[in-house]
């Protein structure tokens, strides 16, 4: 007879990296080691217009990005970033900001030690900091704001702006190969020796190990995954990760999660970026809201209460159901910014909502609170159930009003100061 054994639960590993701190003033955040997965987000605004890019790092910031990065490629720009931190220091808002340098970071992190100053992190681009003897040079002055000014560094490598010097390099001595390698392995080699290689350069300089995060990103998925499992074999640092030009809408959605999905199960990743091309009139915060799905899909984080809906299929007749889900989606999730201070712990919940008596009331149930709708042929009643009990049965036009109520008081009564000390 066979043993049977109990199956082995699926969790994604360990990591195993360097941690890094990314401050701004008494803020920390955490990168790497036994920190949470980061989500980072970046603007789409000109830098020089600073109260627009506050504006939308404050939006990117309550939607949970831990980190937010900013072009930073003028004087202007350069000159703008002390008004756009001095803007959300005001608006109390006191998420790090990363610097985003290409081609002209040596001048403008010289020029403009108040910019240096302002920001929490510089993202060097190796390809971009010169060519020739240029190149040491320039990526040695930014250096060397990072060190002047105590600031991390991520060294991202990217597959559209590869260091061409290197890449030939790379291809001279795999044409002297016995068995030349193809170049696709060729390409891979030389963006994981781009970060290491400029990550020893910036050892060399004074940086600590733990003040710099590296990055290779590609966009296509299986090269990504390639990437980075290799990339995680030779080095320690902490590892951003992210798929470049992911794409618009759904393709880009599900290429990301698919990539980074694969990548933080076998623990690789340590803050990641949705790279999604907005789509005419979405929100910027998509990608942060994407990003978070993936780390609480995958059960490494929890940010918003979680809500269980079917499909729906022919047993529904309508789409009330539909809407009622949409509706208890958004409310939670436009609620946690004032939330996730007043109800500690909310960001666990379990709501679902249910399209007939099939499947309701059992996924009801092992909800913290569910409701299940009427299908087609069934009593126009909707049982409500808490706690893996079922308490109310709603009825009439105002069921989604009443299962809102039903939702609040239900969190106030667990997650609310009452409920605190009570426990207390
Ligand atoms: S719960 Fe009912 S309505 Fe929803 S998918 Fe299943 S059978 Fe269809």
């Amino acid at each position: 007879m066979q043993t049977c054994l109990p199956i082995e639960s699926a969790f994604p590993k360990a990591h195993h990296s360097l941690q890094s701190r990314v401050v701004w003033g008494s803020r920390v955040v955490t990168v790497g080691g036994d920190a949470p997965v980061r989500v980072q987000s970046m603007t789409n605004t000109d830098t020089v217009d600073a109260i627009g890019t506050a504006i939308q790092v404050k939006e990117l910031a309550l939607a949970g990005s831990e980190m937010v990065r900013i072009t930073v490629n003028t004087p202007e720009a350069a000159a703008a970033v002390p008004y756009v931190r001095e803007q959300l220091d005001r608006m109390g808002i006191d998420v790090p900001l990363i610097g985003d340098f290409h081609y002209n970071g040596h001048r403008l992190l010289t020029d403009y030690p108040a910019c240096a100053q302002a920001l929490s992190k510089y993202r060097i681009n190796p390809g971009n900091v010169g060519k020739g003897n240029k190149r040491d040079t320039q990526f040695g002055q930014m250096i060397e704001a990072a060190l002047r000014w105590n600031k991390v560094v991520r060294i991202g490598v990217n597959w559209g702006s590869l260091d061409q010097e290197l890449l030939a390099s790379l291809m001279d001595e795999n044409s002297a190969r016995s068995a030349p390698w193809d170049a696709r392995q060729v390409m891979y080699e030389a963006l994981i020796t781009s970060a290491i290689d400029s990550a020893q350069r910036a050892e060399d300089m004074g940086m600590r190990r733990d003040q710099i995060i590296l990055s290779c990103k590609v966009s296509g998925v299986q090269d990504l995954i390639s990437v980075y499992r290799e990339l995680a074999k030779r080095t320690d640092h902490a590892l951003h990760l992210g798929l470049t030009e992911a794409g618009m809408g759904t393709k880009g959605t599900v290429a990301s999660a698919t990539a980074l999905s694969i990548l933080l199960q076998e623990g690789i990743g340590d803050t990641i970026r949705v790279s999604l091309t907005p789509q005419p009139g979405e929100a910027r915060t998509q990608e942060v809201v994407i990003a978070s799905e993936i780390l609480q899909a995958l059960g490494l984080r929890t940010f918003v209460p979680s809500v269980t809906a079917c499909p729906g299929c022919g047993r529904t007749t309508s789409t009330t159901f539909q809407e009622l889900a949409k509706q208890i989606d958004d409310f939670l999730r436009a609620q946690m910014p004032v939330w996730r201070e007043q109800y500690p712990g909310v960001e666990g919940l379990r709501v679902a909502v249910m399209g007939c008596i099939v499947n309701g009331p059992g996924e009801s149930k092992h909800a913290d609170i569910g409701i299940s709708l009427p299908g087609s042929g069934e009593a126009p009643a909707a049982p409500v159930f808490i706690d893996g009990e079922k308490r109310l049965t709603l009825r009439g036009d105002n069921i989604a009003q009443e299962f809102q109520v039903i939702v609040e008081n239900y969190i106030e009564k667990r997650f609310g100061a009452h409920a605190v000390a009570q426990a207390s």
